[in-house]
Formats: C-alpha cells, structure tokens, sequence
C-alpha cells in the first residue's frame, strides 16, 4: 500500500489531465493519492470521478503559494471540501491576479525583444489551466526563443530574471485559515526548499508557521536525501507536527519527477502517513 500527496495535472502545471494521473497512479498500485495543483481545485472532481471508477483513495488538495510575514512558502490544503465557496471565491481572486501578472510578464518578455502574445501562451497550454511561468516556459521553447525549460527559467523567468513578476498570494496566516475552514490539514510543502533569510533556520521558520496553526511538514518528497527525510521527520516530532509526504508530479513539466517516487527513488508507504491525514481520504 503506498500513497502520493503532491501531485500536479493540466488544472495547473502538470501534463496529465486529472483522469490520466488518477488512471496512471493507478496503475501503478497506488492506493491513496492527492491532487494538489497551485491555487485551483478545477482538477477535483475529474479526478474524483476517475479514482471511485478504479476504486482508489483520494484526497482533494490544493497547493496555496503565500507570502508574507514569515517569507515565502508553499502550503499544501489537503482533505478539503473542493467546492467550500469561500474556498473557491479566493481561488478566484488568486487566477485573476494570475491573469494579470500573466499580461505584465508578456510585457517584460516583449521589452526584452521577444515576439510573444498571451494567445500564444495559452495556445500553448491546457484547456483552461491556471496559467503560470511553466506555461510561459513551454511557449518560448515551442517558439524556438530558448533551447528549454531551463533556459526559460534561468533567462527570463526564474525568480531573480528579467521577465518575472511577483504574483500577489495569500499570507501564509490566510492560507492556513482558508484550509482549515475548508475542512482540510495544512502542511508546509518540501521545508527543505525554503528560502530563508540569513537569521531564520529550518525550525524556526516551520516553528513560527506552527503558531499560525499549520498542522504539519512535508517530511517525504521526491528530491529529498534519507538525511533530509531523517531531520524533518525528527522536527516534526520535536514540535509535534503530523507528516505528509509527495513526489510533485508535474508530468513533461518536471520529467525528473516519477509519479509515485517519493523516498530516494522508492514509494512511500501509507502506513508512514499520520492516521489523522488518511482518515480524510474520500472515493
Ligand atoms: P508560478 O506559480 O507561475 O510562479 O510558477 C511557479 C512554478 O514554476 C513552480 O511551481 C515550478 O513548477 C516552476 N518553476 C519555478 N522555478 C523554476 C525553475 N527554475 N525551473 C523550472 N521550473 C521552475
Ligand atoms: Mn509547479
Ligand atoms: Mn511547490
Ligand atoms: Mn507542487
């Protein structure tokens, strides 16, 4: 029995539509897996569908980008109500803001010398995904105006390139509150990816979103060493936090990124999940 909590579809920046994760995870023998695409729950209730269809566990999820005091992170909703209206009126407001951060980064790219419309990207994007930089990504490739993704990234949209624009997000105090009415647990995602400023440590930054009410860390995930898993599942101890665990899936997006891997190239097993976490599993 294994589990994967941290996945991407074609809602947002992944590859696979939400019934081709469901029906892939499946054949893999996953038996409980979360879909957690950035700031939409639009891949819900296909996945939903499809997971009931094979009989496999689901969780429904979200992945909040926020910032704010304390700095930037990414907070993974999961075993929320998809369809909770205040949920879905500030994941609203969340693409709106998406759409216009999308017009301004065209702007960047086209001062840059770069001959590309936002028709282009969205011609080059899933039907109705919520679009961001991996979406612009896949458009400059497909126009030949760099060799990849990373050259994408590392030229024009990385976070310190010329292109990029911040995109206006939730505090993470916001997004802690909104999971929790949602009906879900909130956990901080890969901790070992946070930038932190030079006085802040791992624990004092997961220590501080722990008095906003964060319930856990993302202890498991797929680039993770055996001594990265081994200090956050100790800090989750030491401060009394649950664990959750994900590969990140993103499809072509991340073809690094094996749906399913989650320990140093291995599955994860459910049984190393909290009892709480899985008891929200629905289908
Ligand atoms: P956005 O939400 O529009 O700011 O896009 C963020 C997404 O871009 C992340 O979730 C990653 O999937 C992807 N991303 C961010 N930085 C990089 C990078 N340097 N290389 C490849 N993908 C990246
Ligand atoms: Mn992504
Ligand atoms: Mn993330
Ligand atoms: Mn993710």
């Amino acid at each position: 029995m294994t589990a994967d909590l941290h996945t991407h579809s074609t809602a947002s920046d992944g590859t696979f539509t939400p019934t081709e994760l469901v029906e892939a995870a499946h054949s893999l023998g996953i038996s409980l897996l979360a879909l957690t695409d950035h700031d939409t729950t639009a891949g819900i209730s296909e996945a939903l569908a499809a997971a009931r269809r094979l009989g496999m566990g689901f969780l429904p999820g979200v992945e909040l980008s926020a910032e704010g005091p304390p700095g930037k992170c990414h907070l993974l909703g999961l075993g929320i109500d998809p369809n909770y209206p205040r949920l879905i009126e500030t994941l609203r407001q969340l693409s709106q803001n998406r759409r216009e951060r999308n017009l301004k980064i065209i702007g960047r790219l086209n001062a840059l010398g770069i001959t590309i419309t936002m028709e282009d990207v969205l011609a080059h994007a899933p039907q109705g995904a919520n679009i961001g930089r991996p979406h612009f990504a896949a458009t400059l490739v497909a126009l030949g105006a760099v060799a990849d993704t990373k050259e994408a990234f590392a030229r024009y949209l990385g976070d310190e390139a010329a292109a990029n624009v911040e995109k206006e997000t939730l505090s993470p105090a916001e997004a802690i509150a909104l999971v929790h009415e949602a009906g879900g647990l909130c956990f901080l995602a890969h901790p070992g990816l946070l930038r932190r400023s030079q006085h802040e440590t791992h624990e004092s930054r997961v220590r501080t979103l722990t008095a906003l009410g964060l319930d856990g860390i993302e202890a498991y995930y797929s680039s993770y060493t055996p001594a990265n898993e081994a200090f956050f599942l100790r800090l989750a101890e030491k401060l009394g936090l649950l664990v959750t665990g994900g590969s990140d899936f993103h499809g072509a997006n991340k073809p690094d990124v094996p749906l399913g891997v989650v320990r140093d190239g291995q599955p994860l097993e459910l049984t190393l999940l909290p009892s709480r976490l899985r008891a929200l599993a629905v289908a």
